[in-house]
């Protein structure tokens, strides 16, 4: 597998790093990913992994609707429908 490398000739940098990147009327905050020697951006990354957060949302969201089903059947046995 080839080096990624940075895309300045002069510089051929091979180090990258994440650096919050203001971008004026952007609505959200981003990363640039960037050379590390020259700083050249060769990728730009929502501040927040949009992913991760759509999966953990989801986890929370099973655990409440499990808490409220088990609720639900207690209630029910109680009052004799199950
Ligand atoms: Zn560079």
């Amino acid at each position: 597998m080839s080096m990624s490398r940075c895309p300045k000739p002069e510089c051929g940098g091979f180090t990258f790093e994440l650096q919050e990147l203001k971008v004026n009327g952007a609505q959200f905050r981003m990363y640039a990913v960037q050379c590390s020697a020259c700083g050249a951006v060769v990728a730009v990354k929502e501040f927040e992994n949009t992913n991760a957060l759509v999966i953990k949302r989801s986890d929370d969201l099973e655990q409440k609707i499990s808490r409220v089903a088990e609720r639900v059947d207690r209630i029910a046995r109680k009052v004799g429908v199950v």
